[in-house]
């Protein structure tokens, strides 16, 4: 049901971020389905970045349980101090991490979605072993090649999916990617799609509010959805920025 402008500002928030997740979980179900895939193999990453207690109260209470974050201290905040975190709850970082933070990362997070380099892979490993704790990871591809953006070019993937495994014992499970913003999103997840099957991994996350349904017929496993479930978000906090 839309939600009619009339409503007093108050009733809004609450009810339409759960009427709008509702929407997305519909969307990606239909999407599933017109392309022959379980929605099942689907799931939503809910973007939680900015968001206040509220709202992720909202979403908790609408079924919600993968989170995507971009930054570890504010997710610290969120998940440790605002709120005992729910135990089912799964934590996705997906925003750039800095090597002096990888021990935090590796405390907090379930899922690290954007090893995008060898200090980080050498950092990581080092904090998995000391911590007796292993987020399960993701590799960043910058399938655009923007020089502004994170994460590996296409062509250096399969070697340093290799060394990750090799060289620090890691093991990766799949791969991440924002396309270009002034491209056509499906070719980017296509090579995504393409990188991964050729290196064995199961795990694709990609697809956000504006472009998840394309990243579904694409083959995606994990869609990270924000502004579509909560609005547009009022800080600036631009994927590209990633
Ligand atoms: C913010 C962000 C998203 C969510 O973007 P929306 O367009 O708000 O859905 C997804 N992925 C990453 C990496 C992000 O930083």
């Amino acid at each position: 049901m839309p939600s009619s402008p009339v409503e007093t500002p108050a009733s809004i928030s609450t009810v339409s971020i759960a009427e709008r997740m509702a929407q997305v979980d519909a969307r990606i179900r239909a999407a599933a389905e017109a392309c022959g895939r379980d929605p099942a193999t689907v799931a939503l990453t809910v973007v939680s970045k900015t968001q206040g207690v509220e709202a992720i109260d909202a979403v908790l209470a609408a079924g919600a349980r993968l989170f995507g974050e971009n930054r570890v201290q504010e997710a610290q905040t969120r998940w440790t101090q605002e709120r005992a975190r729910p135990t089912d709850v799964e934590l996705r970082l997906i925003g750039a991490l800095q090597s002096n933070k990888a021990a935090d990362a590796v405390a907090l997070f379930d899922v690290i979605e954007t090893l995008d380099r060898d200090s980080l892979a050498r950092a990581l490993a080092t904090a998995i072993q000391k911590a007796g704790r292993a987020p399960r990871l993701l590799v960043q591809v910058n399938t655009g090649e923007e020089p502004q953006k994170a994460g590996i070019i296409p062509r250096d993937l399969d070697a340093f999916l290799r060394s990750v495994r090799d060289d620090y014992g890691l093991s990766v499970e799949g791969l991440m990617a924002i396309p270009p913003v002034d491209e056509a999103a499906g070719l980017h997840f296509a090579l995504l799609g393409k990188l991964a099957a050729r290196n064995g991994l199961k795990v694709l996350s990609m697809g956000m509010s504006g472009d998840f349904e394309t990243a579904i017929r694409f083959g995606a496993t994990h869609v990270r959805v924000g502004s579509a479930i909560f609005g547009e978000r009022k800080s600036p906090e631009a994927p590209s920025r990633v």
